[in-house]
């Protein structure tokens, strides 16, 4: 059944997560034009490890895979992205705390826009275990494959894909999960998601501090105000400052030109930002 393990995996009457619209996914699925883009987000998870979830709308839900470092702009880093249940179409806007539960922890929305598959015929594509397809994103755009590794890695099995990027203008050495670690919804960080979440969720729902979902979430809440304050001591904030250390360090150097659009795409979510605080 659609969705059936996303389902099974969580408490509606105590996660804020959607629940999942059936009908919803129906429609979503005949209405798709893939040529013409479908739905992709990444959502960056801080629950017990830190990781960015992949989702591409496909048949009316999305497609998923956990990527522990993150997506690589470089064409030779390989990054494993574990395959995990498809979630709603719904959870491709979601942005929040989750407070016990699956998943529990912070989830920020670090990049969306459209993807168009390379091929035709994605269902053949995810059997084979070989993706190829485009992204228009904030952050993440061109070629990318997501490939599957025939449990190469110890404990995967089948769910272990590697996610890289193909070489194009797009691609470069510009350290993407560094240099924008900001929300492109909200443009806030962990901690900013965490101070702007509905106080009554937040509250009520609030694991027990004693409890061990309670000393895991404090240490979730003590890591998002640590990466802050160290995105703001060091250079990597995506904020006025990051770009310029970024530069004065040589990423945007000889091979500058063909990473400029990232730079640019990058830079107008910064400079959006600017406004945004000096506003
Ligand atoms: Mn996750």
């Amino acid at each position: 059944m659609v969705l059936e393990k996303y389902k099974q995996k969580r408490n509606f009457t105590a996660t804020p997560e959607p629940s999942g619209d059936l009908k919803v996914a129906a429609e979503r699925a005949k209405k798709a034009k893939p040529e013409q883009g479908l739905f992709f987000c990444v959502q960056k998870h801080l629950a017990s490890h830190l990781h960015y979830d992949l989702r591409l709308e496909h048949n009316g839900v999305l497609l998923s895979w956990a990527v522990p470092k993150g997506p690589s702009l470089d064409p030779s880093t390989k990054r494993l992205a574990m395959a995990v249940e498809d979630h709603p179409i719904e959870y491709g806007t979601f942005e929040g705390v989750i407070p016990a539960g699956y998943g529990a922890g912070i989830v920020m929305l670090w990049d969306g826009g459209t993807w168009v598959p390379d091929v035709e015929d994605v269902d053949a594509a995810l059997t084979k275990g070989d993706l190829k397809f485009t992204l228009k994103g904030y952050k993440l755009k061109g070629s990318w494959v997501l490939v599957r590794t025939k449990g190469k890695w110890a404990g995967g099995g089948d769910r272990s894909w590697l996610l890289i990027k193909h070489r194009d203008e797009w691609g470069g050495d510009v350290d993407i999960t560094e240099f924008a670690p900001l929300s492109v919804k909200s443009e806030g960080d962990f901690a900013d998601i965490l101070a702007q979440d509905n106080p009554g969720i937040w509250i009520s729902h609030r694991p027990a501090q004693g409890g061990e979902a309670g000393a895991m979430f404090k240490k979730i809440v003590e890591r998002a105000i640590e990466m802050r304050s160290s995105s703001k001591s060091s250079e990597g904030s995506e904020g006025s400052k990051g770009s310029e250390g970024k530069r004065s360090k040589g990423s945007v150097g000889a091979k500058g030109a063909k990473r400029a659009g990232v730079v640019k795409s990058v830079k107008t979510v910064a400079k959006k930002k600017r406004v945004k605080r000096t506003a």
